[in-house]
């Protein structure tokens, strides 16, 4: 019922597409892991990942995240509107099952680590093992990874106090530094959750960007990089529903996504 639900949601967001298209922008994809062991939507069969990056390579708008912002903060359109490939979290599968394949294909890719899971080696939960910082600094070796910030323990930053927020981004950006040598520049909030006013102000010092939720594309001359908008993909988009997300479409399933939980959350909290 779920399944159909989902697919349901997902053929009206194409109809709401036809409808309204969507601006022109950067799009920026989010992937969690890539082999389908845990049947998770957010875990993709590694065949199924490789005819989208085919897609996209061929496509030719793959761009690495600074050359994307840097795009969008001119006005101008571009002829071809960038695609941004990012990771959160940092399991194993990336280096073993992703990375290849994005090697293949020549994609840039942003993965956003919470360093505590990889400095500890504590499995994120469904079974997700933690890469190592050895595999990291491997990949980083490729020139086409940006190792980005996810906090430490992968924490929501919207209930936390304004010293806890500083802890949780200093632990995250002096390991990344320590173990790979580059402090990130860039930042994914966990859950695309936003922060508080606090998280965010530190948020802004630190990084050049970070990422939300929102599957829209980001416009040129209008995206504040402290909000990028990300469109998340899942086993069950298929080809087709990843074109339409390419296309910068399927907005309207983020839209009804959000509304379902402000609904659950107001029915748990009474
Ligand atoms: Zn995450």
């Amino acid at each position: 019922m779920r399944g159909l639900a989902q697919q349901a949601l997902k053929r009206s967001a194409r109809v709401a597409d036809r409808l309204r298209p969507p601006a022109a922008g950067a799009v920026v994809l989010v992937y969690h892991r890539i082999g389908g062991s845990s049947g998770l939507d957010i875990d993709m069969p590694a065949a199924m990942f490789d005819a989208q990056m085919a897609l996209l390579a061929a496509s030719g708008r793959a761009a690495p995240i600074d050359a994307a912002l840097a795009r969008i903060g001119c006005i101008e359109p571009a002829d071809l509107d960038p695609v941004v490939v990012t990771f959160d979290d940092g399991t194993a599968d990336f280096a073993d099952a992703a990375m290849p394949i994005l090697e293949r294909h020549r994609i840039p890719v942003t993965l956003y680590v919470a360093t505590d899971f990889v400095e500890r080696q504590v499995p994120f939960p469904h079974e997700g093992t933690p890469i190592s910082w050895g595999a990291l600094d491997d990949v980083q070796e490729t020139g086409l990874v940006t190792v980005g910030a996810h906090t430490h323990t992968h924490a929501l930053l919207d209930r936390l106090d304004p010293h806890d927020v500083e802890t949780e981004l200093d632990h995250s950006d002096a390991l990344i530094e320590q173990r790979l040598g580059r402090r990130p520049a860039h930042f994914a909030y966990p859950k695309a959750v936003p922060g508080s006013a606090a998280a965010d102000a530190a948020v802004r010092r630190r990084y050049r960007s970070a990422a939300v939720a929102g599957t829209r594309p980001n416009p040129y001359g209008r995206t504040d990089p402290h909000r990028l908008a990300r469109s998340p993909i899942q086993v069950s988009d298929g080809m087709e529903y990843f074109r339409a997300k390419l296309a910068g479409g399927m907005g309207l399933e983020d839209r009804v996504r959000t509304l379902a939980n402000r609904w659950r959350y107001r029915a748990a909290a009474g």
